[in-house]
């Protein structure tokens, strides 16, 4: 399928077995810079498989995915990350004997001095202007007064938000979240959801991938139904909403 105007992610036709399970068939899925597209779905549809196609930690069986013109298939995660493609909330990836303020400062001095050769006590090049931008993203996420705690220490749902602000840091054009208010309270997972918004608004690309429909319905410009490993429904959150091949597939009639 051509690729439509403003669209910086293409996943063109793009087919993954594992043996005998087609566990994506004929995706073809197109992101609008700027949106916010969740992805939703019953367990098993095939949700994370197609994120970690997304991102290279599986080649797919065949199709490709192509990002801002660039053909991602055969890249290596890192080399994915660096076109400016960032994941979170898989499982925390976070430092846990670094203080919150340099978990956060990290991304950036990697950025500066080349993937695999952080070396934080070597330079002190830019220093100053990474940690003031590190700590305004520890403002924007609720983090700034724990800066100097141990991560490890940090609460489940302080966690995600570390991990939400060492992705923030990198400024990715593209930000793939995989349920990001999994296993947080109902006060967390607002917080989490005014705090997406307010990416939003800076113009960040989205696909999150989430399972709470109040969080999809909050934030989602467009959405698509994945099941049994293809998209059986796209459209807008108050099309979907609506939509009978929905319910019966994934919300089983009980969220109108
Ligand atoms: P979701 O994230 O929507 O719950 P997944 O993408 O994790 O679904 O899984 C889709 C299907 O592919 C499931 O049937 C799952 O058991 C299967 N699957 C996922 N990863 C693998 C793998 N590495 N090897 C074999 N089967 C897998
Ligand atoms: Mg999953």
């Amino acid at each position: 399928m051509e690729t439509k105007d403003n669209v910086v992610l293409h996943v063109a036709d793009v087919h993954k077995r594992f043996g005998g399970l087609h566990a994506l068939a004929d995706i073809d899925l197109q992101i609008e810079e700027g949106k916010t597209h969740a992805i939703i779905g019953p367990n098993g549809a095939g949700k994370s498989t197609l994120l970690n196609v997304i991102i290279g930690r599986l080649a797919p069986t065949s199709g490709a995915v192509v990002f801002d013109g660039t053909v991602l298939t055969g890249k290596k995660p890192h080399e994915i990350n660096q076109l400016g493609v960032a994941r979170v909330f898989q499982t925390p990836e976070i430092f846990a004997d670094l203080s919150v303020l340099q978990n956060v400062m990290t991304p950036a001095f990697a950025r500066r001095d080349g993937a695999f050769r952080i070396n934080m006590f070597r330079s002190t090049d830019n220093e100053t202007e990474i940690r003031e931008e590190a700590e305004a993203i520890l403002e924007d996420v609720g983090l700034i007064e724990r800066r100097g705690v141990n991560s490890g220490a940090l609460s489940r749902g302080d966690k995600r938000r570390l991990e939400l602000a060492m992705c923030l840091i990198q400024k990715p054009r593209l930000l793939l979240l995989d349920e990001p208010t999994a296993g947080m309270s109902r006060h967390d997972t607002n917080t989490t959801i005014e705090l997406l918004k307010k990416i939003k608004a800076r113009g960040m690309t989205k696909v999150i991938i989430e399972h709470d429909m109040h969080v999809v319905f909050s934030l989602a410009d467009r959405m698509s139904v994945l099941a049994g490993g293809r998209i059986i429904a796209e459209g807008l959150p108050s099309e979907i909403k609506g939509d009978p091949r929905v319910q019966e597939a994934y919300l089983g009639g009980a969220y109108t």
